[in-house]
């Protein structure tokens, strides 16, 4: 038997959209790591009947535990404690040291608004104090605590982690709360996983359904394996979670994945073509410069989201119109009228220009029709023309990506972290060829 959780969010800022749920996510993660089954994720608003209504359908579902997120904050309409409180039949009482603790926390907020309420101030200070009797106080981070709930004696139900919304607030909290016994004790029955992933690039998903039924076929027990695959940012995803006696069962299924996938498999340690990219760029000491048209920057922007980068990026030229590609890469306006902005030969002058003006070891250049006005008979939207220059050589390549206009212009980042890749991995085109059309690496689903 294995521990199962719900997680309720609340909030109505997240129920309607204007805030992205970031918590729920989250804690589905911890709860993975800890190895507790995740059942459901509920999302209501503030008030609290909806509150009540999600904790009774996960005490209807026979959970172990439930994560809430949100409204612990001193307003009136922070209610969640209060609706957890009668859940798990419990009285709320005032807990006269978390008044205090609160009180010290706001003490110098007061001294930097003289003119403060202090009474209005003082009331909502203790309506954070106000607590299910004989629950587990964490904290606070902010000012409002965290809380564990466990059911009251002699009732049926599962135990409450109550944890404020703000995401840096709740992650702490949430380690706090892992750590009670109460926590410890709803959850004794938590089954160890192991969780792999594999990471493929120029495949459709269909193509891994087939390699799944092919395995079926070959006699890898699937049922004592929970695979997931998605398609991510042009990338599949396959990841697989397993008790560890299933490990032999996973073995099996990656050789297979491997003998049939093998040159589009480029990832079996959980490692993103990103992390790749880098380590092979720091550890043999080459810088890279990148020219932009259609993607306007966002490739140099994902290069910039990883800590170290700075070792190995120069930076990067968005020449969107073509009086930019020809000033500030340096790319002859002939050749741009000659074979048009999207077009190979532009893709190769721009990887040569940021090598050059940048003073890199590497150009990496994407020139592309993201649509939705831009597009011809001939070049039609998402059509993106991409090279990566080196000093020994480069690789060219023209991709047709789906999608809206965002769609085409995040895939096209892929697509050139993975030319980057191929680069690196010492790959290069016959000398003179525009390179050769790539369409499986591009197709993609959905
Ligand atoms: P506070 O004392 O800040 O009011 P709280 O526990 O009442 O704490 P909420 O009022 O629910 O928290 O949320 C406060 C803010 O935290 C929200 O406006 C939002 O910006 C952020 N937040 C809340 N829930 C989430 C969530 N699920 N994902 C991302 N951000 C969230
Ligand atoms: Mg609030």
């Amino acid at each position: 038997m294995s521990a199962r959780a719900g997680i309720v969010v609340t909030g109505t800022e997240v129920l309607t959209g204007r805030v992205t749920d970031r918590n729920g996510p989250w804690l589905a993660e911890r709860l993975r790591e800890r190895g507790v089954d995740l059942a459901h994720i509920a999302v209501v608003g503030d008030r609290p009947a909806d509150i009540a209504a999600a904790l009774g359908f996960f005490a209807h579902a026979g959970v172990d535990l439930v994560v809430t997120s949100g409204g612990l904050g001193p307003t009136a309409d922070d209610l969640t404690a209060e609706v957890v409180g009668a859940f798990c039949g419990r009285e709320m009482v005032l807990d006269a040291e978390l008044e205090q603790r609160i009180a010290e926390i706001l003490r110098p907020l007061a001294a930097r608004f003289p003119d403060l309420d202090m009474e209005a101030v003082r009331e909502s200070n203790r309506k954070q104090a106000v607590i299910p009797e004989g629950s587990t106080v964490l904290g606070p981070v902010g000012t409002a605590p965290g809380l564990v709930v466990p059911p009251a004696p002699g009732r049926d139900g599962p135990t409450v982690v109550v944890l404020p919304g703000p995401p840096r607030e709740l992650h702490p909290l949430w380690h706090d709360a892992a750590a009670t016994a109460a926590v410890a004790a709803a959850v004794a029955n938590a089954t160890e996983y192991r969780q792999q992933m594999l990471r493929l690039f120029g495949i459709p998903e269909s193509e891994i359904a087939a390699t799944l039924r092919a395995a079926a076929e070959e006699g890898v027990e699937l049922d004592r394996l929970e695979i997931t695959t998605c398609l991510r940012r042009a990338e599949v995803e396959v990841v697989t979670r397993f008790e560890p006696s299933a490990q032999g069962v996973y073995d099996r299924l990656a050789a297979l994945v491997r003998e049939r996938h093998g040159p589009v498999l480029f990832s079996e340690d959980g490692s993103t073509v990103d992390d790749q990219v880098a380590s092979m760029l720091t550890e043999r000491e080459l810088t890279i410069g990148v020219a932009e048209s259609c993607t306007g920057g966002l490739l140099a922007a994902r290069m910039t989201e990883r800590p170290g980068s700075s070792r190995y990026l120069v930076g990067g030229l968005v020449v969107y119109a073509n009086e930019a590609k020809t000033q500030l890469a340096g790319v002859e306006p002939e050749l741009i009228e000659r074979h048009g902005a999207v077009s190979g030969e532009v893709a190769q002058a721009l990887a040569a220009g940021a090598r050059r003006r940048l003073g890199a070891d590497i150009g990496v250049a994407v020139t592309g029709i993201a649509g939705p006005d831009g597009g011809t008979e001939d070049k039609p939207v998402g059509l993106v023309w991409l090279c990566a220059q080196g000093p020994e050589g480069a690789l060219t390549r023209r991709v047709q990506l789906p999608g809206s206009r965002q769609d085409v212009r995040d895939r096209s980042t892929t697509v050139a972290m993975h030319l980057l890749r191929r680069l690196l991995l010492g790959e290069h085109d016959e000398e003179g060829s525009a390179g050769a059309p790539h369409s499986a690496a591009a197709r993609g689903e959905g």
